[in-house]
């Protein structure tokens, strides 16, 4: 017997229309230097279908890719719909990158147009000449323009190309498995990979994210998108925001501690989304601020790296949940959410929220052994993390090599266990992991007793190479203002709290631990600054 259902494609034109009418009066707020600006959905829609037809007069058609080099704001969600919706491929560029790495990716991707954030103006001005394949540039916010003169590229003010074309467009029918967005991973190592999703994959990604045991998406939220939109995507949340009719609050380029926490006393946010050390830099600020009201908060998702067991503790003192969830440009990114299971409380329901969190139905995953045999679901036994699934890539793009799939899964790099009822624990990147003398040391586990340390505010360990034990683990430390704790203090206190063999010989006290273009530990600047280094 046939199904009897209808075959429609699953299009982010569709989540554009439904978030335009039925979620019209939901809202993007973006911070600005003074007070917040806010718009409609159905605003920013009339927008998006006028950024369109904009394009399209330039040139532009079915399959282009259209870059952003943006900040999280309304305009670029309004290019993350427009975009595709014209059948178009949008292109965050990550803004903070090397001028180097930058060029690579747009070229590599054959970006046709930039939209450029006017703050951002001068940098990108200075990056033109090596971008091979774009043809115009188009300026969002006040900015001069003159800057661009004699590059021999068509230049246009955002605004303008917008209003002359306001609610002109004719929206094309996109085939579902069409490509929709692209993003870049960071390129640790090598040249930065393309990840190109569909809209298909978008779509399926957007509606299971908003589940009520994933992020909980309502249409009464007003959701914190400190995750740069340059980076996965902004997790995909912007499409789930007009999936559900979740407003948001975009941080634009005020992302330090200060201007963040003003910014959630003004617009009141209720959930939010972020790597741990933006939550980390936050919850800093709050307690040399004690009077800063973020009573609005309810529930902040934390993914990218490991969340450290002392942050999940300060949020909940003050009333709000930290959600710890797994991925990664590859998957969309949504792998796992760690909500504890029904029935679950007290210290067994944290030693669940610690974990990396369940798997969503459309991810399914193994474990894939040293000898490539699969290893059971049994929460201590541990191998590389393998996904597939709707979302999950299966290439890169423009390239064939197949090191990072295994017939028909991705490799995640990530190594840990998984309980039988599904939860993820990662003990390690491969990358990362310390090999001393045979043994595995995590890493992850000593930052997080590290950073329990009242003196500590950020720990990064790292391998470096030992005679003896082939490699030995290297704690670097920032201390928090006016603390004081040395070394052999922060050695007793790990001694009660991890085996005596993985304690680390080697301390560096500094004064921050170098960060990734999206704020996370970047361990290979300091392993390569430590390598030869004999600090005790
Ligand atoms: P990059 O590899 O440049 O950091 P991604 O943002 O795609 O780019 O990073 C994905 C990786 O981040 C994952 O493979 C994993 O190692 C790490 N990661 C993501 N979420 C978590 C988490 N909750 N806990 C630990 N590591 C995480």
């Amino acid at each position: 017997t046939e199904s009897t259902m209808m075959d429609v494609p699953l299009q982010i034109r569709r989540l554009l229309e439904h978030g335009a009418t039925v979620h019209a009066t939901a809202r993007i707020v973006t911070a600005t230097d003074e007070e917040a600006r806010s718009v409609t959905f159905a605003d920013v829609a009339t927008r998006a279908a006028g950024l369109a037809a904009g394009l399209r007069e330039l040139g532009v058609r079915p399959g282009d890719r259209v870059a952003t080099f943006m900040w999280n704001n309304a305009e670029h969600v309004e290019a993350y719909l427009g975009i595709p919706a014209m059948g178009c491929v949008v292109h965050p560029l990550n803004i903070r990158l090397f001028p180097e790495q930058i060029a690579f990716i747009a070229n590599h991707a054959a970006d046709r147009v930039v939209i450029v954030d006017h703050s951002l103006l001068p940098g990108f001005a200075k990056l033109l000449p090596s971008l091979k394949s774009v043809r115009h540039v188009v300026v969002a916010g006040q900015a001069d323009l003159s800057v661009l003169e004699g590059t021999g590229v068509g230049v246009h003010d955002y605004e303008k190309l917008v209003a002359a074309h306001l609610g002109t467009v004719d929206w094309p029918d996109v085939d579902e498995r069409a490509a929709a967005a692209m993003c870049y991973t960071s390129g640790t190592t090598g040249n930065p990979k393309g990840v190109v999703y569909s809209h298909r994959s978008i779509y399926l990604h957007a509606i299971t994210q908003s589940l009520p045991d994933v992020f909980a998406l309502h249409a009464h939220d007003l959701l914190l998108t400190v995750v740069p939109q340059f980076h996965v995507l902004a997790w995909g949340l912007p499409y789930a925001a007009f999936a559900t009719g979740t407003s948001l609050a975009m941080p634009d380029r005020f992302l330090a501690p200060d201007p963040l926490a003003r910014f959630i006393e003004q617009v009141r946010p209720t959930k939010g989304a972020g790597v741990p050390t933006v939550w980390g830099g936050l919850q800093r600020h709050l307690d040399e601020n004690p009077g800063t009201d973020v009573s609005s908060l309810t529930e902040l998702v934390v993914g990218g790296s490991a969340l450290p067991p002392g942050m999940l503790r300060a949020y909940d003192e003050r009333g709000i949940t930290l959600l710890h969830a797994w991925g990664m440009t590859e998957t969309s990114p949504l792998g796992t959410l760690a909500r504890p299971p029904a029935g679950v409380t007290g210290e067994d329901a944290r030693r669940y929220r610690l974990s990396q969190g369940r798997f969503v139905a459309p991810v399914e995953a193994r474990l894939v052994g040293p000898d490539g045999e699969i290893v059971d679901w049994d929460g201590e036994s541990v191998g590389e993390v393998e996904v597939r699934g709707p979302w999950i890539t299966g290439a890169y793009h423009g390239e064939d090599d197949q090191t990072s799939f295994d017939g028909g899964w991705l490799r995640t790099g990530d190594v840990g266990s998984i309980t039988p009822d599904g939860y993820l624990r990662l003990t390690d990147r491969v990358k990362d992991v310390i090999k001393s003398g045979g043994e595995w040391i995590s890493s992850v586990d000593l930052e997080g007793q590290l950073m329990d340390h009242p003196a500590v505010a950020e720990a990064a360990v790292v391998a470096v190479p030992d005679d003896t034990w082939g490699e030995r683990p290297l704690a670097a430390v920032v201390l928090k203002d006016g603390e004081k704790a040395a070394a052999p203090e922060l050695r007793d206190y790990l001694a009660g709290r991890v085996a005596r063999w993985q304690l680390p010989e080697r301390w560096a006290v500094v004064d921050e631990i170098p960060k990734t273009s999206v704020g996370k530990f970047d361990k290979k600047i300091i392993r390569t600054a430590y390598a030869h280094d004999d600090l005790n």
